[in-house]
């Protein structure tokens, strides 16, 4: 126990004593995830204010010998940031929220705490995104648990979040902090490419946090696409959606393709109704490339209604996207007349509403 004391006292006199949290209630709700709670609860939640009182908390535990585990959003639910043993420390990366967007050499590097969304609207001023640029849980999943997780969704060609990795900063087991890619160079060069010499960035991507703390993620940027296009279609069966998907992706065209299953179908429909309809329309309107653009995709929503999709089991639904809407469209012709020889097209609203708001209420 007196490890333990040693490790608060000194991270409180570091992140200030509020950012030490050890009531009961706090305990209990940390000590779940979305579908499990831990046999064990951690002793404090600490929440350091920016990377290096990440990196210092940490070695403090190190070198006290205390346990420590790191919870990003909080969206995960398969136990990764659950304790397994008693008087472990949890470090929540709330706070860590530093962005900085290099938009010459085009790389951002951000503090592991920022989420997708906050990264997308940082970026989206500057016509600028990631490859990967989220999962569906972005509003509230960060990028360092995105990164420990393999995170899957929303990205060009069918990228993962290990897609969008330039370099990391990390904290591992014996305390040290090493650089991954090009800046784990002996001349500390700029983050900006991940291949240099052997992928260290790769091991510690999809590790659950077991390896390594990461504590500044640093990720590739591109253009943001001015165009974009979907459509949807309904169709009998799970073998039917099955053929037409698979052979849509073979074309490396789409950079969204996905299936609803009659379950899955409801809920997403449920969510379109359970948004308000003109917080919806305003949404749709914003992320439009131009005003006419924007009414338009409204009133093709509107006039489909809640039915469209009642005559299908299930139903699939794929994005394009270019340099400009005529690129866009003439990649999404190739996909629909794919999708033709298995299904019939139904309205583009899902795609549509998803493109508006790509992250879940
Ligand atoms: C509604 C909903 C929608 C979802 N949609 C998707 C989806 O589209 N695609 C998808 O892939 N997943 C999805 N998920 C699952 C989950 O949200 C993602 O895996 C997300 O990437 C987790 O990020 P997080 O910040 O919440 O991580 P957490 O749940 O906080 O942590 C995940 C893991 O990362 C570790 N970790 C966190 N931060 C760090 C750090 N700085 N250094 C080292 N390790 C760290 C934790 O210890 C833990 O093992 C969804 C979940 C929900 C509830």
């Amino acid at each position: 126990m007196e490890s333990i004391d040693n490790v608060l006292n000194e991270a409180a006199n570091l992140v200030g004593k509020n950012h030490v949290v050890h009531d009961l209630e706090t305990l209990a709700f940390y000590s779940t995830d979305i579908f499990s709670t831990a046999n064990e609860q951690a002793v404090a939640i600490i929440r350091p204010g920016n990377a290096d009182e990440l990196i210092h908390v940490s070695q403090i535990c190190i070198k006290n010998e205390v346990p420590l585990i790191v919870r990003g959003g909080g969206a995960s639910y398969t136990g990764g940031y659950l304790p397994v043993i008693k008087n472990t420390v949890m470090i929540d990366t709330q706070r860590l929220k530093n962005i900085e967007i290099n938009a010459e050499d085009m790389f951002v590097t951000v503090e592991p705490g920022v989420t997708w969304l906050e990264l997308y609207e940082a970026l989206k001023p500057l016509g600028l995104r990631t490859p990967f640029w989220g999962p569906f849980s972005g509003r509230v999943s960060t990028i360092g648990g995105s990164m420990s997780y393999h995170a899957i969704s929303h990205g060009t060609n069918n990228s993962v979040s290990a897609d969008s990795l330039a370099g990391m900063q990390v904290i591992i087991g014996n305390g040290d902090v090493i650089e991954t890619g090009s800046k784990g160079n002996s001349l500390n060069t700029s983050p900006f490419y991940r291949y240099y010499g052997p992928d260290l960035g790769g091991l510690f991507l999809g590790d659950s946090g077991a390896l390594g703390i990461k504590t500044r993620i640093t990720l590739k940027l591109t253009k943001f696409p001015q165009g974009f296009a979907a459509c949807s279609f309904g169709f009998p069966d799970f073998e039917h959606l099955f053929l037409a998907m698979s052979e849509i992706s073979k074309t490396g065209i789409i950079s969204d393709n996905h299936g609803l299953d009659p379950r899955k179908q409801k809920t997403a429909i449920m969510e379109m109704e359970n948004t308000n309809p003109l917080v919806a329309a305003k949404s749709i309107f914003l992320s439009s490339k131009n005003p006419l653009d924007g009414l338009l995709q409204i009133m093709k929503l509107g006039f489909a209604g809640r039915d469209f999709l009642k005559k299908s089991a299930f139903s699939g639904h794929f994005t394009s996207e270019g340099f400009n809407n005529k690129e866009a469209k003439v990649k999404l012709a190739a996909a629909r007349s794919i999708a033709q020889k298995y299904g019939k097209e139904v309205a583009n609203s899902i795609p549509i509403f998803l493109h508006a708001n790509p992250f879940m209420p």
